[in-house]
């Protein structure tokens, strides 16, 4: 039994997942930070999770998703799973 968590934070690249909602993601793998006022972008991608250098958050593509739209973690993992067919049924 897989896990989804675990799944879509191995199977799915998050930038990619941070561009399809609407996050500009630069080509030094930066984008403008969701915690705090942010005026440079101080959002890193690496290793497929994110941290802040600014404010020090930092977590995975299903932490970015409940940030960017106020979810519960299982919202979050179903939300991902419908837009990106990941085929899980958490
Ligand atoms: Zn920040």
């Amino acid at each position: 039994m897989i896990d989804p968590f675990d799944h879509i934070r191995q199977t799915l690249d998050i930038e990619e997942v941070g561009r399809r909602y609407g996050l500009e993601v630069n080509r030094h793998h930066k984008a403008l930070c969701l915690y705090h006022n942010d005026h440079h972008e101080s959002m890193s991608f690496k290793n497929n999770r994110f941290k802040c250098f600014s404010c020090g958050v930092g977590g995975s593509s299903i932490d970015l998703v409940q940030k960017l739209f106020s979810l519960e973690p299982l919202q979050a993992v179903k939300k991902i799973n419908d837009d990106f067919g990941v085929r899980l049924s958490p």
